[in-house]
């Protein structure tokens, strides 16, 4: 039914909609701009939530900030959504970077989710020695942060950058990442105080590294000890899995540099 639904929830689903909307697709967001969506973003609203003409939800792009929308028209096969106004304004990630070696389908995705909701701006996978989980699929890993970017509040979504050798990165750090701390978690590191030593890089960029489920090999351990950029730091006394170490490590970065605080 095309007409304004009476009956439209005017939340459908179990709360607010929050919708991230492509910027390749969407490239500007603005009042009374008419949005028609069609793919996986019309199936999300109409078939998942249920939603209907007049339903009202949140969208972003990553590059104007928050915008409330309201659904004009629901189709079989698209829909059309009329921007009213922005909710909240754009707002940039802190500038910590995940380096992780892919995993293994569920954790893989696990970790795509939470290392969005811990606020990482970029997603680096890393090919190492011990890693495991086959192909890497980026459009996964994308589609995961996307819904933990939705589902937690953000504007944007972390950037996801190529799969790269670990050799390769660290030989060319200093062009791919300039000034940079490389923030090696190493399960062998000693027992030491990590926010502490992370409180000494106070408003540096850095990057988190976090090896594979077989952990990195002498060879990359020493390469990365040996970096001048890296700095070493334990996560504590017991060996936490690649997914949990990557959140771990991920917490105390937003804590001591982060938004945390
Ligand atoms: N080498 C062990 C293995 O074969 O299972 C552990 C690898 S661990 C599962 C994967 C990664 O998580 C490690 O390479 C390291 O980056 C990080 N990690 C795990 N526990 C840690 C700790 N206590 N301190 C620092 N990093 C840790």
């Amino acid at each position: 039914m095309q007409a304004g639904n009476p009956d439209a929830p005017k939340h459908c689903g179990t709360g607010k909609i929050r919708l991230h909307l492509d910027a390749e697709q969407v490239p500007t967001l603005a009042e009374g701009l008419k949005v028609e969506l069609e793919g996986d973003r019309h199936h999300y609203l109409r078939n998942v939530m249920r939603c209907d003409v007049d339903t009202r939800l949140l969208v972003f792009n990553g590059r104007h900030g928050e915008w409330r929308a309201v659904i004009r028209k629901m189709a079989k096969k698209m829909v059309i959504l009329e921007l009213e106004e922005q909710t909240r304004p754009q707002a940039d990630l802190p500038d910590i970077w995940l380096v992780f070696a892919p995993l293994k389908r569920a954790r893989m995705d696990y970790l795509a989710q939470k290392a969005t909701e811990m606020g990482a701006g970029v997603l680096l996978p890393m090919r190492t020695r011990f890693t495991q989980g086959g192909r890497f699929k980026r459009d996964r890993l994308a589609a995961n942060a996307v819904e933990a970017a939705e589902q937690c509040g953000l504007v944007q979504v972390p950037e996801i950058h190529d799969l790269v050798d670990l050799e390769a990165l660290l030989e060319g750090w200093n062009n791919y990442a300039p000034g940079r701390k490389i923030i090696f978690c190493d399960e062998k590191a000693p027992p030491g105080d990590a926010m502490a030593a992370l409180n000494d890089l106070a408003n540096r960029p850095v990057a988190v590294f976090v090896g594979p489920e077989g952990g990195f090999s002498d060879a990359e351990r020493n390469r990365l000890l040996t970096h001048p950029q890296a700095l070493s730091i334990s996560l504590g006394p017991r060996i936490l899995r690649a997914d949990t170490a990557a959140v771990a490590a991920l917490a105390i970065c937003q804590s001591s540099l982060g938004d945390w605080k």
